[in-house]
């Protein structure tokens, strides 16, 4: 994929990024990583066009992230998997695929149903989100957010309410989709994950991009910054 930020800034109340510069080219699987408040979900929702910058241009692969047909081609996974509480696993993925795709209902029910396999839940698929586990719930998510067929994919700290071994369950999930060939862009603070999954990585301070390269930054910090959060991960 393709990242271009330009002077990129958005303020709240007070300013959060300040003036962030990047271009990226090639990389499949871009992680952002940095303690809580240094601005990565304002910057992953930014890329993903669900909130413009204050200031500054973001395309992604040579698209204005407000671009429609952009915003079509996309998937978005949040801290808490956002399903509809009244709605089983499959009728979650159906009715997003008849509501925004216009599939007729047997087709939304079968690309439904091959998704939710494909995260493993084979015999989750008529349950509602309340009667599954977290990481099951979240994968639901994930397979949702397959199920429209992205090229790129936000995930938003995945699994930030998950025990550790459903956050293992997830992530374990998320590798097996790396044959799919899509792009991911993703938030975790598990630096295991980091370094299996991702080819490049950014690392944000205070709405700074701090420094960013191969994983191997992490084990090789060169600023006060990185060296004092990776202290804090381990
Ligand atoms: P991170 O994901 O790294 O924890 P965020 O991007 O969520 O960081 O937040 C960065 C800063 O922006 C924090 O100080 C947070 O309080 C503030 N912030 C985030 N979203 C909003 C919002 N919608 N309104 C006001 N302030 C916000
Ligand atoms: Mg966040």
């Amino acid at each position: 994929m393709k990242i271009l930020l330009n002077q990129v800034s958005h303020t709240y109340d007070v300013e959060i990024l300040h003036q962030l510069n990047l271009s990226l080219n090639g990389y499949k699987s871009v992680a952002i990583i940095g303690v809580s408040g240094s601005g990565k979900s304002t910057l992953i929702r930014l890329l993903s066009g669900l909130e413009s910058p204050s200031s500054g241009l973001i395309k992604v692969n040579d698209m204005h992230v407000s671009d429609e047909y952009y915003r079509r081609r996309i998937g978005f996974v949040f801290q808490n998997h956002n399903l509809f509480p009244h709605l089983t696993l499959k009728e979650n993925i159906t009715l997003v695929l008849e509501k925004t795709r216009n599939m007729s209902r047997v087709d939304a029910q079968q690309t439904a149903t091959h998704y939710l396999k494909m995260l493993h839940l084979d015999d989750q698929i008529d349950k509602l989100p309340k009667n599954v586990s977290g990481g099951q719930a979240q994968r639901a998510s994930i397979a949702r957010a397959l199920s429209i067929n992205p090229d790129l994919i936000f995930l938003d700290e995945p699994t930030s309410s998950l025990d550790p071994i459903l956050t293992h369950e997830v992530l374990t999930a998320i590798e097996e989709l790396k044959g799919l060939g899509k792009d991911f862009i993703f938030v975790t603070h598990v630096m295991s994950f980091v370094k299996d999954f991702a080819d490049y990585v950014i690392f944000m301070d205070k709405g700074d991009i701090i420094e960013m390269g191969s994983p191997e930054i992490l084990d090789y910090p060169k600023s006060d910054a990185l060296k004092a959060f990776m202290q804090k991960v381990r």
